[in-house]
C-alpha cells in the first residue's frame, strides 16, 4: 500500500472537501458477513462487533480490508456518501439480495434505492475502481433495453 493511500483511508478529507460542517464519522476496517462496506448513521448508542463497542455519536463507517485499494477507496467514497445522506435527512434503506443472478441483482439494488444510485455515482467521481464502473455500465446499459 502506498504511503498516499494509506493517508486517504485515515484523514478522509479528500472526501469532505466543500462539506467541512459534516462531522467526520468514525471509520474502522472489518470483515463483514452481509456486504463490502457498511455506514451507520449518527445515533446516541454503541454497536458491539466482537467484544469491542463502537460509539455510534458520530456515525461510523466500516470497510471489509479483504479487497485490493481502489475497491477499498471507493467503497469508503460510497459509504462517506451515506453518512453524507444521512446528514442531509435522506433516509437510506437499502437490501442487498444474495443467492440471486449477480448481475441482475446489482442492477436491481441501484436502481431501486435512489441513495444507493447516488453513493455508485458519488464513488465512481472520488474514487473510481473498475468493478463500480462495470456496475454502472450494467445500469446504463439495462436502462436502454426497457426504452
Ligand atoms: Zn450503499
Amino acid at each position: 500500500m502506498s504511503a498516499s493511500v494509506a493517508r486517504k483511508w485515515i484523514e478522509l478529507s479528500w472526501l469532505r472537501k466543500g462539506n467541512k460542517q459534516i462531522p467526520l464519522p468514525e471509520i474502522i476496517f472489518e470483515k463483514l458477513s452481509f456486504a463490502s462496506g457498511c455506514c451507520y448513521k449518527p445515533v446516541k448508542r454503541e454497536l458491539q462487533i466482537d467484544n469491542r463497542f463502537w460509539d455510534l455519536s458520530r456515525g461510523l463507517i466500516i470497510v471489509d480490508p479483504s479487497f485490493d485499494d481502489r475497491f477499498l477507496l471507493n467503497g469508503i467514497a460510497h459509504e462517506w456518501r451515506h453518512h453524507w445522506q444521512h446528514m442531509m435527512g435522506i433516509n437510506v434503506v437499502s437490501k442487498w439480495v444474495s443467492g440471486v443472478d449477480y448481475k441482475k441483482e446489482i442492477i436491481r439494488f441501484f436502481t431501486v434505492n435512489l441513495a444507493e444510485m447516488d453513493a455508485l455515482i458519488y464513488s465512481i467521481k472520488k474514487a473510481p475502481d473498475d468493478l463500480s464502473i462495470l456496475w454502472y455500465e450494467w445500469i446504463i446499459k439495462s436502462r436502454k433495453e426497457t426504452i
